[in-house]
């Protein structure tokens, strides 16, 4: 018998029932006894680069579950032979794709044969382009077959794509047992199914080595079954090249601004405004048409996609679909007609006004659509409602329009926000009469200030797109992420939901954890959960109404690492590690996954944590380079209610502390201890001197001496029985009472120090208010030197320290303020920046500082900038180099985009890592220590200046020590 002929037998035997009538929902008909397939068979009748993909799949994967499986060139009779691809074959058989909707797929079996069979794309270029930027697949192609075998693998074989690779990929050792018949039909029910960056790769390893196969994220989103109908949501006009085409011809049809000039006039990142009353649509239109008659773009004059597709039109046409989505931060224009409709200057203001502006740019697209309509051209538009359009307009809504909402910040655990999208979600579905596209942002879009803590919404999206089941034709969701890995479950979920909304989500997350994590499931899955509500409740905030709007709030580093992630909740999560690894202690793949868990979602976590200690640890390596001042803060509480100073200096045999303390009460200091070693000079009116001279942070010394010329010294170890009051020294100490101050000057042998350490060491000043006749509720006040607010006073750990030699390495010139009273602003000093001097202030603070006894106090009491310009010292720069710029900062009431720390390198040029990472400081904060690593420019300018501002905010900030310092090289 001739193959041909073998295949001609074997169809004979094929039930021809299997074409559709009308298009039915997806369905699955089993029938007969499941029976173990020997010799597999994948047979591909009609070769293209899709179909060639889907068989390589299905034959890897039905090998590695341990499968007796080859490809072969037709159809044997005694195998079980799997036949992919929409061919001949298939359609003889009555696999008929006749009506199935894009992207859906049939699987068919009738006996030996299997028919896995969808509509593909059958180009004979190759499909994969690399892995960066958006993909021809998941865009422009089919490649249902591909979904098909997808779908065999996950429902017959048991195969589980998580994610790309073996610790995503869950491929069970089991032979393949198919019931006597199959007959199958599924397809989408979400026409757009696609996640916007879903983060970096966690490693340099390919799951598909040969380089004609996709990356892998791009193998990530096929397997999770994406399509990208339209690649850029929003933006789209632009990419109609508009202004190139008319500015010069037809400068009306774009928003006119301020002062007679048109919107692309000015250089702004959006500045395709366009005027939706001036004619530009007969132009729209007319691209429109030219696009849906199968012309090339340069029949309009449009610029192609690439250069090496000239006539594949640019992104705004796509797929039958155009995008007339107006750029970001849309202006509405001042002409004469358009005034006359709205007010440009209200909309962001008056919702009346925005209401208006919406109503007419849907009422020009909707001329448009009514135009094609009539001119039968069947090509949509697809408009997203984004702000200032984003209100339902009152009239109908041709359906040859694809509307889709702009939901932000998107899908969260229940909250107020919610309600209000949901509110905006229904108007639009009542508006349209059927299902709306989505458009929102899970994950990290709104916090990539905090890299490395995952964003779980496995639970969220679920439950999301479970309860709102009927409502979306599609969905687009942004991640954001920084590592896949953290996104890879979300992505998941979400590409199950947007096929099938239907689903039972929380079964498909429990399998989830079964399968990877086995008997360490239940342990894994509240490590995800924790973290999903932590992310959730803890690190998005949620909308808060400010003088400048709502106002979307994360929390600050302060408080992430301090509250969020404090050390008892890093040894708890640790602790579920730990046990989740010995519950698999026998179970040699699940606990491999448990580790890359751990080492990818949570060590990650630590490893900020640590970074952010590291720079608490710079807090505490609080220097003062002798001879100098120390200030001393207020130990309770933050009001500095008088100023003491300890002026360090040396002679050749001793250590000279000097504290200068300002005393309004000087009459009625305490001082009843006397003489040497009294034991209770601590109790009056004192001052304290703590030294750790070995540098040890172990072994301390100390002095308290008061008015009445008491002085007591102790030696302590940390910890340990120590010598206390019955160790003895030689120091000496002086006092003196001034009308309003107090004087006690500490002259301390260096040979009661033993072998200091030379360079520097860590030391403590402290001075205590104590009063006679003091009230029952009159609090004792106590100053130390320390820029911590941690209440501990002998833990050498958390001392500043006095260095002795070298000098101060900061670049900013007057970064602690200190003197700028007397000195006038310039260049070289500082300079005040503001926007309104009238309702903005900038000054110095004695009650509140850090550093040298002074702070800036930057007030702002409506919505702009302010804030200082500090020099910085250049010439001892290096260029392309690593510099950590650092502040003390305090915020109260401060709303608005918050506090900001830059370098200006002069023309136009910043180094602004707070900008750059979304960091915002904002509403109430202790004084803590904000720090960035930068790098200068390659080449230096000949004056740079460090910039700290509010930012269009309104409140109050203290800012304090600023720092530029060189990072020293990591040593290898
Ligand atoms: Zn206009």
């Amino acid at each position: 018998m001739t193959d041909r002929l073998k295949q001609l037998f074997l169809l004979a035997g094929f039930l021809a029932g299997s074409a559709l009538t009308a298009l039915e929902a997806p369905f699955c008909r089993l029938a007969g006894d499941h029976k173990a397939a020997g010799a597999i068979n994948i047979v591909v009748p009609e070769k293209y680069p899709l179909v060639n993909f889907a068989a390589e799949e299905l034959l890897v994967f039905l090998q590695e579950g341990g499968n007796q499986v080859q490809p072969s060139p037709a159809v044997n009779p005694d195998a079980l032979c799997i036949v992919l691809g929409d061919c001949e074959m298939a359609r003889a058989a009555g696999v008929s794709l006749e009506g199935v909707p894009r992207d859906g797929y049939r699987i068919v079996k009738k006996g030996n044969l299997v028919f896995i069979s969808g509509q593909d794309s059958k180009g004979p270029a190759d499909f994969v382009k690399g892995d960066s930027g958006h993909l021809d697949m998941l865009e422009v192609q089919d490649y249902a077959t591909l979904f098909g075998v997808y779908e065999f693998l996950e429902r017959f074989a048991g195969v589980r794509f998580y994610f790309p690779g073996k610790m995503g990929t869950i491929v069970p050792q089991k032979t393949l047992a198919l019931p006597e018949s199959i007959d199958l039909l599924d397809y989408p029910a979400m026409d757009i199914r696609t996640v916007g960056e879903p983060g970096q790769w966690y490693d340099e390893v390919r799951v598909c080595a040969n380089r004609r196969f996709p990356g892998n994220v791009k193998l990530a989103k096929m397997r999770s079954r994406h399509r990208i109908l339209m690649r850029n949501m929003s933006n789209s006009l632009q990419k109609g090249d508009y202004i190139n085409r008319f500015l010069k011809t037809h400068p009306e049809y774009f928003a006119l601004g301020n002062d007679g000039k048109r919107i692309p006039e000015y250089k702004n990142r959006h500045h395709c405004q366009i005027c939706v009353n001036s004619g530009i649509e007969q132009e729209i239109f007319a691209d429109i048409k030219a696009f849906s008659q199968g012309l090339p773009p340069s029949a309009r004059n449009i610029p192609p996609f690439s250069s090496a597709t000239p006539n594949r039109w640019p992104s705004m046409f796509s797929q039958g679909i155009v995008n007339l989505t107006h750029d970001d931060g849309f202006v509405w224009c001042k002409c004469p007609v358009c005034a006359k409709i709205a007010d440009a200057d209200q909309v962001s203001k008056d919702l009346a006004q925005r209401q208006k502006v919406s109503h007419a740019v849907w009422k020009f697209t909707a001329r448009i659509a009514d135009r094609l309509k009539a001119e039968k051209i069947d090509t949509r538009l697809l408009l997203l409602a984004y702000h200032p359009y984003d209100q339902v307009p009152d009239f109908p809504i041709p359906d040859n329009i694809v509307t889709a909402i702009v939901l932000f910040p998107g899908i969260q655990g229940h909250n107020a926000s919610m309600d209000q999208q949901d509110a905006l979600l229904n108007a639009w579905r009542a508006k349209t009469g059927s299902k709306v596209s989505l458009r929102a942002w899970t994950g990290k879009y709104n916090a990539r200030a905090f890299p490395g803590i995952p964003a779980f919404c496995h639970n969220l999206l679920g439950e999301y797109f479970s309860r709102r089941a009927d409502w979306f034709s599609g969905a687009f969701c942004y991640e954001g992420a920084d590592q896949f890995i953290f996104s890879y479950l979300n992505v998941y979920v979400f590409s199950k939901m947007a096929w099938d909304p239907q689903r039972d989500y929380k079964a498909m997350i429990d399998e989830h954890f079964e399968l990877m994590f086995g008997p360490a499931a239940a342990k894994m899955r509240q490590y995800f959960d924790e973290m999903e509500k932590i992310w959730d409740q803890e690190i998005m905030l949620g909308m808060h109404e400010t003088a400048l709007g709502g106002v979307y709030q994360v929390a600050q580093p302060y408080d992430l690492w301090r509250k969020v992630f404090s050390q008892s909740r890093r040894d708890h999560f640790n602790a579920i590690f730990d046990a989740a690894e010995a519950l698999t202690a026998n179970a040699a793949d699940s606990l491999e996954r448990v580790r890359f868990m751990r080492k990818n979602v949570w060590d990650s976590v630590l490893a900020q944590a640590k970074e952010f200690d590291a720079l608490q640890e710079t807090v505490k390596n609080f220097r003062l380079y002798v001879p100098g001042d120390a200030y001393l803060r207020p130990h309770f509480g933050t009001r500095n209610e008088v100023q003491t100073i300890v002026s360090v200096s040396e002679t050749p045999g001793s250590f000279i502390f000097k504290f200068h303390c300002q005393e309004p009460r000087i009459t009625e200091i305490r001082a009843q201890a006397k003489g040497r070693d009294n034991g209770d000079t601590w109790m009056d009116f004192e001052a304290e001197v703590f030294l750790n001279p070995s540098g040890d942070q172990k072994h301390y010394l100390q002095w308290i001496a008061n008015d009445a010329g008491a002085l007591d010294d102790y030696a302590f170890t940390v910890n340990e029985p120590s010598l206390g009051i019955k160790w003895n020294g030689q120091a000496k100490v002086e006092t003196r009472r001034g009308p309003d101050f107090w004087e006690c000057i500490f002259d301390i042998p260096k040979a009661d120090l033993g072998d200091y350490c030379r360079d520097g060491f860590p030391v403590m000043f402290y001075h205590k208010r104590a009063f006679n006749n003091m009230k029952d509720n009159e609090l004792v006040t106590t100053y130390k030197w320390s820029c911590l607010s941690s209440k501990a006073l002998n833990d050498p750990t958390e001392w500043g320290r006095i260095v002795l030699t070298g000098r101060d390495e900061n670049l900013v010139v007057n970064g602690t303020f200190k003197g700028l009273e007397d000195v006038a602003q310039s260049r070289k000093t500082y300079r005040e920046m503001k926007t309104n001097p009238e309702k903005q202030s900038l000054r110095f603070d004695h009650e509140q500082f850090i550093r040298d006894g002074v702070s800036l106090h930057i007030s702002s009491q409506e919505v702009g900038n302010v804030g200082v310009e500090l020099p910085v010292d250049i010439s001892r720069m290096k260029p392309a180099t690593k510099y950590r710029l650092s502040f003390f900062c305090r915020t109260q009431k401060l709303d608005g985009l918050g506090l900001r720390g830059e370098i200006y390198w002069g023309n136009g040029v910043y180094s602004s890592p707070f900008k750059e990472q979304r960091i915002k400081v904002f509403g109430d904060n202790p004084w803590h220590r904000l720090s960035y690593v930068i790098t200068s420019p390659d080449t230096l300018p000949k004056q740079a200046y460090m910039y700290v501002r509010i930012m269009q905010s309104i409140g109050e900030a203290w800012i304090d020590d600023c720092r530029l310092e060189e990072v020293p090289e990591a040593k290898p």
